[in-house]
C-alpha cells in the first residue's frame, strides 16, 4: 500500500476541472484519504518544488502555482505513486495523450494541470507538506 501527493494546479482550478479529475481518480481504483483546497503564497510554493531551485523554469513555474488556488489531494492505493502519475501523462501537456489528465486538461510544458510525486521518498515529504497526520485519515 502506498501514498502519494496529488495536485490539482492552478490553471485546471480556473478553467473548473476540479470534479473530472476527482471523478477520474476515483474512477481509477485510488482512495482519496485527504482533501483540501488552498492558495500557495510564493514562500510555500518555492519549498514545495526546492529539488527545481537551480532550473531555468523555476521562477516561471512558482508564478503560476501561486496565481490562484489549488485543490490538494492523499491518494492512496497498491502502487499509488505510479498509477497516479500513469493517469496524468507526461510533463509537456501538448505530447500528452488524449486519455491521460495532462492531455484532456493541460496546455503545455508548464501548464499541465497537475502534479504527482515520484518516488516513495518525496511522496512522504509532499504529503507532510500539505497535510498534517491529523488530517489524513
Ligand atoms: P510534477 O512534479 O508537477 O508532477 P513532473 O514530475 O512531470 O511534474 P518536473 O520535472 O518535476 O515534472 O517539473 C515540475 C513542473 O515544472 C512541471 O510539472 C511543469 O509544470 C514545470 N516544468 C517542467 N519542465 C518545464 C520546462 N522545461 N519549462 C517550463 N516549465 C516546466
Ligand atoms: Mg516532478
Amino acid at each position: 500500500m502506498q501514498r502519494t501527493l496529488a495536485l490539482i494546479k492552478p490553471d485546471a482550478v480556473a478553467a473548473g476541472h476540479q470534479g473530472k479529475i476527482i471523478a477520474a481518480i476515483q474512477e481509477s481504483g485510488l482512495r482519496l484519504v485527504a482533501i483540501k483546497s488552498l492558495h500557495l503564497s510564493t514562500e510555500q510554493a518555492r519549498g514545495f518544488y526546492h529539488v527545481h531551485a537551480e532550473r531555468p523554469f523555476f521562477n516561471d513555474l512558482v508564478t503560476f502555482m501561486t496565481e490562484g488556488p489549488i485543490v490538494a489531494m492523499v491518494l492512496e492505493g497498491d502502487n499509488a505513486i505510479k498509477r497516479w502519475r500513469d493517469l496524468m501523462g507526461p510533463t509537456n501537456a501538448t505530447e500528452a495523450p488524449k486519455d491521460t489528465l495532462r492531455g484532456q486538461f493541460g496546455t503545455s510544458i508548464e501548464r499541465n494541470a497537475t502534479h504527482g510525486s515520484d518516488a516513495e521518498d518525496t511522496a512522504a515529504f509532499e504529503t507532510g507538506y500539505f497535510f498534517a497526520g491529523l488530517e489524513r485519515l
